[in-house]
């Protein structure tokens, strides 16, 4: 089922038709409105009438979360103040947030892009839509909720947090659906365990999970545990927020769509920012083709990803893979470029570890060292019969011995890194409590 299916299916070239003709009036009408953008253009050598179509975008200069900042915090609107209806930050936690604008009318793309994505996840009018993403400056809270109510569902705007109550509502209200980042979903799925409360006691669905990296292990872990089908939905607040792609419930794992009439999405070389050919990974970079409040022109998300047209999907819109990391997560270990998501990927294969890991980064000299603090799934955990583990406790324990070298050395195998193992008992490592998860701990940015 589509929301808007002539949109959604749109033959390919129509749709470069009107990427081309919103290419060219977001080009001049930025041109007109920020100076910005006037000056960046002006540097360029790049006059806005020779934009003939969307192949002409790679002569548009990047744009960057600097720009944001420097032009902290209205500079970049392109409307006069009494046009804009709604104003949000990104959740970045150091210095000055980066600030984004809507007008009205970009809140009713915003909706409309939201309540295609939950029609893709597999959502329908009707169903009873619990949102534990977080309200307020962030966009994931306003964005889901106003997306929700345009495709018609009820929503019940719980917000992050609070994992007993959010248990009780979605048991007592017959919740069908739950918004959330995928480590909140986790958090969820162990209070039940806990509890010792059925998952069959809820009537819950479908899960929506973005706003931070996740792989299949956690899809999994979060089916099983909530009994649902969990779809990916993606987006950044200085494109829009939720909603700029989203995986079809039916076509999981393999990619999300991106809503290309909004957003034109490219993959570029992080060094030399040199367009990358389907399938390659390398930043993504979006232009907006429709906003009006804070258009942006090739903003370099700083996600690291792929792009692909999958011509078994439902929708010709093209597909991004997941998120293996951001540019600036990227660890450097020792000349070797290491995302945490290819330590999760190893995980996956260790059934007896469970998803629940943080990586210690931490300097010895002029060695960088890696220390996977890992906790043993619960099950394992129980049968084992043992309060703490310990050096000794994986010696003598021929099933953890076992483990621990077989981790050690797939990881080395994997990522061509010797990493350290710290194995932990349940409930060791820090939880979601709604929001993103840090999954990083980089002693080394001390030094
Ligand atoms: P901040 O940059 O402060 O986190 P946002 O709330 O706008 O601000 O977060 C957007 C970022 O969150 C994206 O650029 C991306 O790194 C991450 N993100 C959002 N959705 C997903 C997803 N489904 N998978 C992986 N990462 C995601």
């Amino acid at each position: 089922m589509f929301y808007q299916p002539e949109i959604e299916t749109m033959p390919l070239a129509k749709l470069r038709e009107l990427q081309s003709q919103r290419l060219r009036e977001q080009v001049n009408y930025l041109y007109k409105n920020v100076p910005f953008y006037k000056r960046q253009l002006d540097e360029a050598s790049v006059d806005p009438a020779s934009i003939k179509g969307i192949a002409d975008i790679r002569r548009l200069p990047f744009s960057k979360k600097t720009d944001l900042r420097d032009n902290y915090p209205f500079g970049l609107i392109a409307v006069p103040q009494k046009e804009i209806s709604r104003i949000h930050c990104s959740s970045g936690t150091t210095g000055k947030p980066t600030v984004v604008a809507y007008t009205k009318g970009d809140l009713d793309i915003f909706s409309e892009c939201v309540a295609r994505s939950l029609t893709a996840a597999g959502c329908r009018p009707g169903m009873i839509m619990q949102n534990a993403y977080g309200y307020g400056l962030f966009t994931g809270g306003l964005g889901l909720h106003y997306g929700a109510e345009r495709l018609g569902m009820a929503v019940v705007p719980v917000s992050g947090g609070m994992t007993e109550r959010q248990i009780m509502l979605m048991k007592d209200f017959g919740t069908d659906a739950l918004c959330c980042t995928p480590s909140y979903a986790m958090t969820i799925v162990e209070e039940l365990h806990r509890k010792g409360i059925d998952k069959n006691s809820l009537k819950l669905k479908l899960a929506i999970l973005g706003a931070e990296p996740w792989t299949e292990s956690i899809r999994a872990g979060v089916e099983a545990g909530l009994g649902v089908l969990a779809t990916n939905i993606y987006g950044l607040s200085e494109i829009m927020g939720p909603g700029v792609s989203q995986e079809d419930y039916e076509e999981k794992g393999t990619g999300s769509y991106i809503w290309e009439d909004h957003f034109f999405p490219e993959v570029v070389d992080r060094h030399t920012g040199e367009p990358q050919p389907e399938g390659r990974p390398g930043v993504l970079v979006f232009t907006t083709l429709t906003k009006k409040a804070m258009p942006l022109l090739r903003y370099w998300t700083n996600d690291i990803c792929t792009l692909h047209y999958d011509k078994g999907g439902k929708r010709t819109h093209i597909k991004m893979g997941q998120i293996l990391g951001r540019a600036d997560d990227m660890l450097i270990i020792r000349g070797v470029n290491l995302f945490h998501t290819q330590v999760e990927a190893v995980l996956e294969e260790f059934n007896k570890l469970s998803t629940n890991y943080q990586l210690l980064v931490s300097r010895d000299g002029n060695m960088d060292m890696v220390t996977v603090n890992v906790e043993l799934e619960s099950g394992f955990f129980n049968e084992l019969g043992i309060d703490t583990i310990s050096p000794e406790v994986i010696k003598e324990q021929p099933h953890l011995s076992e483990l621990y070298y077989g981790f050690v050395k797939k990881i080395k195998d994997n990522t061509g890194l010797s990493m350290h193992l710290h194995l932990l008992v349940p409930g060791a490592i820090p939880r979601s409590e709604g929001g993103k998860l840090n999954r990083i701990i980089d002693l080394r940015k001390k030094d």
